[in-house]
Formats: C-alpha cells, structure tokens, sequence
C-alpha cells in the first residue's frame, strides 16, 4: 500500500541526519552508520480468527541504532503502518533516547491492522504471536519493546507472558508499559503526557511567560493527548480544544477534559460535548496560544501551517509536523517544541520502569514523577542551551546533541 506520510517522515528524518551530521563534520561512513538500521525484521503472522479461518497479517520490528544501549521503542497497531514509517520511527527513538538521556538505542514494531476490528480474543492471538515471533530477537540488554499508537498495558502484558514462557524464565524488563501488577511503574500511563507538560513548563519559563493564562487545543485524545490535556488543565492552562479521530470539540470559556473523557466513555466520540463541533483540520488553526498535534504524522502540512495561529507548538505525537511545515512555521518565529524532546517522557519512564524491573524494587508514583521531572527538565535544558549557542530552532539542536552522544558512544 502506498503511504506518502511514513515514506516521507523516513526521508525526513534521514536528511535532518545527514544535514545535521554534515554540519558537524561527520565523515560519510559515520553518516551512514547512523542512517541505516541495524536490523531490520519483517515478517507475516497467521493468526486463527473467531470464525475459525486463519488470516495472515504482516508486521515489522526495525532495530535501529544501538551505540548507546540496547533498542527501545514502541510497537504500533495500525492499518496504514509501512515499512518506512515503522523504521522513521526507529530511527527517531534513537534521537529521541539520546536526547533524553537514557543508555538506549532506537527500535520499533509495527503491524498492519486495524485492532477497532478484531475481537479482543483475535487481538490476544494476533499480540501473541507477535511476541513469540520476535522472542528471539528482543530481551531487557537487548531490544525492549513498549507500547506505541494503538497499543496498551494490556497488550504488554499478553506479549510478556508469551515471551516469558518461550524463554522459560522471568524476565519484567523485557517489556515496558505494562500494567503495575506485571511489574510495570506506577506513573508509566500519565508518563508521556506528564513529561509534556514538564517541558513545556520549562519553556515558558525561559520564555518568561509564567503566570499568564494560555489556551491550548490538543488534537487526539488518546493516552497521550488526554493526559496531557488532563494535567495542563490541572496546571492552570486553559485547554479550549480537544478531538480525537472523529472530530472535536471548542469552547473559547475551557474544557475540562475529565468531563470530556466521561462524555466520550458514554457516547464514543468527543464531538457533540458542550461547545462548537470543530473538524481535526480545524483544530490546527484555532486562535490559541499553544497547539499540541498528539495523534499521528504530518498533520501540519504545507497546505495548512500558514493559517496555524499558535504561537508555540508541542509535538506529542510522532512526526506530526512535515519538515514544509516545520521551516515554514519556524520561519514565522513560532517556537516548536520537537517531538523527540516533547514526548520524551514516555520513554523515560520506561527506563525508569526497566531499571525498577532489572532490580525488583518498585518506587511510589511520587518518586517516579519526581524522577521524570529532573531528567526531562535536564533534557529540554541541554537542547535549548544548544540553540541559544548556535542560533538554531529546537528540532536542529535536538538533533545535534543526540548525534554527539550517539557517536561519541560508537567505536
Ligand atoms: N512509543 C513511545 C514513543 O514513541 C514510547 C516508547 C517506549 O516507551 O519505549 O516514544
């Protein structure tokens, strides 16, 4: 099938490499080796439907770069997932962990399907059989998959146990994202959305905007959007705006996005709770102070980043800006906050999940977000200290400093 956003988020991705790494100097070997994955698993799984028919379902799990740790990365349940976007993807968490910190390497999964589809009994074997399909491939030193769009707790949970009886031993740092009774950390659900907040927090700060009432509208109201929405409002923010893949809702007077939640636990959608029903497309160029894409990639696009109000964007989901709409918005002075630091703090609870599951000692949720705060907050403060000292946007200074560490740690 042919998806132009995953193929043109991978080439993307692969020039802000080569840019970035020329720029520094880096000799071509060292700009491919940064490029190219490590590896890269594809593969068909036949799974056994309710009806009793088998059906073949295709899947990936792309290993890219692993100088400073083992890979770590979500897996994504998608219908129009592809190859290229399942290795941009891996080929971001490799930034994305370098530029939080954390001793990993890049990877990620993908499976081709619609889960809204499936049955939950299909849903377990499709997950299963995932799992058991990569089980040689993946353990706690070396690939460390999570959950990514589409995919939960509960599915971490199918996938562990199936991993863990083929393997015949325990193993909780396997997988992060699990539910806490598997062993998973407290905090790990609100983590990317929390993580956000921390760092948009520090921006404001060095902005100097603290204290005044800013407005926000949030696209997607899934895990991440809807915590981050949830926390902000809670942070004093005035979320205005919310959607999810059906469209959303906007009241100039603020949302509260747990009374939106309950609303779309009852009747299944966002759109038609107290307020003007807004379109996606629309959401983007409300007239707010901070718009935050937390769905899928390359919504903001050539074709709508000039009608764009926000002033500050945070990218929550994966790729959400295409680089058009990225040079373009930058060059209006609006401040983009890349998603390889944004959203961050997902994959830094991970590692703090991990590293609780390697020493089977569990810390309170307090400890957990205390944790996240200091290294996000370290993370945003490094990117943006990069940027004031070379006079460049936020994305390209997230991206130089995650290619020192990288290969500072290659040999
Ligand atoms: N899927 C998330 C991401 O894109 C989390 C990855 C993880 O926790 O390993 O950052």
């Amino acid at each position: 099938m042919d998806n132009a956003p995953g193929k043109k988020m991978l080439e993307s991705a692969q020039a802000l490499i080569r840019k970035t790494a020329e720029k520094m100097k880096l000799d071509e070997e060292t700009i491919k080796r940064l490029i190219e994955p490590e590896f890269a698993h594809e593969f068909a799984l036949t799974v056994k439907m309710d009806n009793g028919k088998k059906k073949v379902f295709k899947g990936w799990r792309i290993q890219h770069n692993s100088a400073l740790g083992p890979y770590k990365g979500g897996i994504r349940f998608h219908p129009e997932t592809i190859r290229e976007e399942v290795q941009a993807l891996a080929t971001l968490m490799s930034i994305k962990c370098a530029v939080a910190g954390l001793p990993y390497g890049g990877g990620k999964g993908g499976i081709v399907v619609d889960p809204k589809k499936l049955s939950k009994t299909e849903l377990e074997r499709l997950s299963r059989a995932f799992a058991a399909r990569i089980a040689h491939v993946i353990g706690e030193d070396v690939d460390v998959p999570a959950p990514d769009v589409n995919t939960t707790p509960e599915i971490m949970s199918w996938m562990i146990d199936e991993y863990q009886k083929i393997k015949g031993f325990k193993s909780p740092a396997t997988f992060t994202g699990k539910p806490v009774s598997m062993g998973g950390s407290l905090g790990r659900t609100e983590a990317t959305g929390r993580g956000g907040l921390f760092v948009l927090q520090a921006l404001l700060e060095k902005l100097a905007k603290e204290g005044q009432t800013l407005t926000v509208a949030v696209q997607g109201f899934g895990n991440v959007g809807y915590f981050f929405a949830k926390l902000a409002h809670e942070a004093g923010f005035k979320v205005v705006a919310v959607s999810d893949s059906r469209g959303g809702v906007y009241n100039k007077d603020g949302l509260d996005p747990v009374a939106v939640m309950a609303f779309k636990r009852k009747k299944g959608v966002v759109s038609g709770y107290s307020g003007k029903k807004v379109s996606n497309e629309e959401l983007l160029t409300l007239p707010v102070d901070i718009l935050v894409p937390a769905a899928l990639e390359n919504v903001v696009n050539e074709k709508n980043a000039a009608k764009v109000k926000a002033r500050i964007i945070l990218e929550m989901a994966n790729g959400p800006l295409t680089e058009e709409a990225y040079l373009a918005l930058s060059k209006k002075g609006v401040t983009i906050v890349p998603d390889v630091l944004a959203n961050s703090g997902g994959v830094t609870v991970s590692y703090l999940e991990w590293v609780q599951g390697k020493a089977g000692y569990w810390w309170s949720e307090e400890e957990v977000n205390a944790k996240l705060k200091e290294m996000i907050v370290r993370a945003f403060t490094a990117i943006w200290d990069k940027s004031k000292e070379k006079k460049m946007p936020l994305k390209q200074a997230a991206f130089e400093v995650a290619i020192e560490r990288i290969t500072s740690a290659m040999v």
